[in-house]
Order: structure tokens, then C-alpha cells, then sequence
């Protein structure tokens, strides 16, 4: 069965992108909403401090596993993102979610079925799925 939630949000981006229906608008608004993405990470760490980022070279044993690699491998992000810093990471995120929406019903493809692809790659390869 369909999740209809996906299909229902690809219409009603559809719906709501009144200007800016052109491809280059659209991938120009896609792009620019994923620096807004990185930028309200960035001020997490810079602006309010709620969120660190610490970061080395990991220190990996020669002889290791590709599963036991995991326990080698950090995010390095220390704390946890603020109410206000949460809010705004969320609000950029769904910008961005809109335009990829945006961009795939210029190019008449559904979402639902891209995230579906993605997950089953994904849960075949499992850790073997590097990106
Ligand atoms: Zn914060």
C-alpha cells in the first residue's frame, strides 16, 4: 500500500508554487535551501553555542572489520540542539523538502517511490552501503 502522506505533500507543493515554477528557479531555490540547511547548523555552533563541533583524524586500527569500523567512526557534534536551534534546523529542512518536491513534479517523478528505492538499497547493503 501507498503512503498517501508523500503524494499528498508532492500536491500540495504543487499547488502552492505559484512564482518560481521554472526549473532553474526551482534548482536555484533547492540549492539555496540547503546552504540555509548548513547555515543554521553553523549558527547552533557559532551563534548560540549549543551544539559543538569537535573534530580529528579518527584513529582506525589497521587490521579491523568494516563492522567493527563503526566504533571507530564519530559525528562530531557534542551537545544537543537547542529548542529555538531545533525549530529553526526543522523549519530549513522543510524548505528543503518543498523545492526537492518542487523539483521532482517538474521532472514528474514521485517521491514516495524514491524514498521506497532508497530504503530497500539501503536495507539490502546495510553497512556495505557507502555513500
Ligand atoms: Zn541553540
Amino acid at each position: 500500500m501507498k503512503d498517501l502522506l508523500w503524494d499528498e505533500f508532492q500536491e500540495s507543493v504543487q499547488e502552492g508554487l505559484i512564482r518560481d515554477r521554472s526549473i532553474l528557479d526551482v534548482l536555484s531555490k533547492y540549492q539555496d535551501s540547503t546552504a540555509r540547511v548548513n547555515r543554521s547548523i553553523v549558527k547552533a555552533v557559532t551563534g548560540c553555542g549549543c551544539i559543538r563541533v569537535n573534530a580529528a583524524k579518527p584513529e582506525v586500527p589497521a587490521e579491523i572489520s568494516l563492522r567493527e569500523l563503526r566504533a571507530y567512526m564519530d559525528d562530531h557534534v557534542e551537545g544537543e540542539l537547542c529548542a529555538h536551534c531545533r525549530e529553526v534546523v526543522e523549519e530549513e529542512v522543510g524548505r528543503q523538502l518543498f523545492y526537492m518536491a518542487a523539483l521532482a513534479n517538474i521532472l514528474n517523478l514521485n517521491v514516495y517511490d524514491i524514498l521506497i528505492k532508497e530504503h530497500k538499497k539501503v536495507s539490502t547493503l546495510g553497512i556495505y552501503n557507502i555513500c
